[in-house]
């Protein structure tokens, strides 16, 4: 049967790159994706595969049985998009100014709507269910994946599986890994409050941007001085506002950055580490914070057979010249949460376009769309290789 299915995937790959190019043109944000779930639910209306609507928010859930006994494996692909401008010259540019399908998701959806279609025409044959899980949300914490567990997107699942088209990675390319797939991925924010006054006389003041400049510097050697080199952390800081004008210097500061850990222990100690350091190089200025941090989605750890079972399936495939393990990416997914309820396995699809990389969350971003088809046999081969075992 997987013959015949991966046949269909590649007559589909026109319709593919439609489907695909049509969501592209009308992104919506996290938490607000209310066009495109009608549009997934409509998908399932025409196929005549049933389906929940509003699952944990905007999510939908479609079931299709098989004819034939088996496990019920869960397929999750996210629909939200990023208020980012598209500025990409191409005739299926966002229509929705500041919204842009900038991680790919519109490709995700595609790929499980896809897959849909095509189990369906093998329905008889089908061993088990297979639960198509859309999620919206993925792009903001707290994320859609966890309210679409609470709300039983899990309930009799048996395994898990999810892809990210990932431009990192050349097309051909698929990755994934045996435990930790990707970071914890949280965000701070430092408030630092001193006292403004006139550049020519700074005697008479609490200087916020010296504060804010020694923060930076001391924080950064939380990573390279305190934690073991054999662990792994980043603390990166993205902004840093203070001031309007040459010859003032201004009451405060403002200070955000992300942290991101593998391992929780590493993830408390540099929380502990921040607020130590913050209190005394304060102190030390006579100046007042506030210091808020707000954990983000936990680290997306995959289960060793799954990812074996992944990287299997994807090394048959014509389309694919490596399926590696890699080490873990630095980035978050709320893919994290499925897997902490059930076993399975997330990995990348490789679709940087051949000479064109550009980085996930950018204003010109796009993928290799060929990746679909890989993300769609990968899937479908591991749904069929897992009612094996
Ligand atoms: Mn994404």
């Amino acid at each position: 049967m997987q013959e015949a299915l991966f046949h269909e995937i590649d007559q589909s790959f026109d319709d593919m790159v439609k489907m695909r190019r049509y969501l592209h043109q009308y992104p919506e944000l996290s938490f607000h994706e209310y066009k495109t779930a009608s549009y997934i639910q409509e998908q399932y209306k025409q196929l005549d595969i049933p389906f929940e609507a509003n699952v944990g928010g905007n999510g939908v859930v479609a079931t299709l049985k098989g004819g034939k006994p088996g496990k019920t494996i869960a397929l999750r692909a996210d629909f939200d998009g990023l208020p980012i401008q598209d500025e990409k010259k191409v005739d299926y540019k966002s229509k929705v100014d500041g919204v842009m399908h900038a991680c790919a998701h519109d490709g995700h959806t595609t790929t499980l709507l896809t897959i849909a279609r095509v189990f369906k025409k093998y329905q008889q044959e089908l061993p088990g269910t297979i639960k198509f899980i859309h999620q919206h949300a993925e792009e903001v914490a707290p994320g859609g994946a966890q309210p679409m567990i609470d709300d039983g997107v899990l309930d009799g699942v048996d395994y898990v599986y999810g892809t990210h088209l990932w431009t990192n990675t050349p097309y051909g390319v698929v990755q994934s890994s045996r435990k930790h797939f990707m970071a914890a991925a949280d965000k701070f924010t430092i408030h630092i409050k001193g006292t403004g006054g006139h550049g020519g006389i700074p005697q008479q003041t609490k200087d916020p941007i010296v504060v804010g400049s020694q923060l930076v510097t001391h924080l950064q050697q939380i990573v390279s001085r305190r934690i073991d080199p054999l662990e792994t952390a980043v603390l990166s800081i993205g902004t840093f506002h203070a001031g309007n004008a040459y010859n003032v210097i201004p009451d405060t500061a403002k200070i955000e950055g992300t942290v991101r850990t593998l391992n929780p222990s590493v993830q408390q100690f540099i929380i502990d580490e921040m607020e130590k350091i913050i209190q005394g190089v304060c102190k030390s200025y006579d100046v007042s914070y506030d210091f808020n941090y707000a954990k983000g989605y936990r680290p997306v750890i995959n289960h060793e057979e799954h990812a074996e079972l992944i990287l299997d399936v994807a090394d048959q495939l014509s389309e694919v010249n490596k399926a590696e393990m890699i080490s873990p990416s630095m980035t978050g997914e709320d893919f994290a949460y499925y897997l902490e309820h059930r076993p399975g396995a997330f990995f990348f699809t490789g679709a940087q376009i051949k000479d064109g990389f550009v980085p996930h969350h950018h204003p010109m971003f796009d993928f290799d769309e060929r990746a679909m088809v890989v993300a769609a046999k990968t899937l479908i081969g591991a749904t069929l290789k897992a009612n094996e075992s």
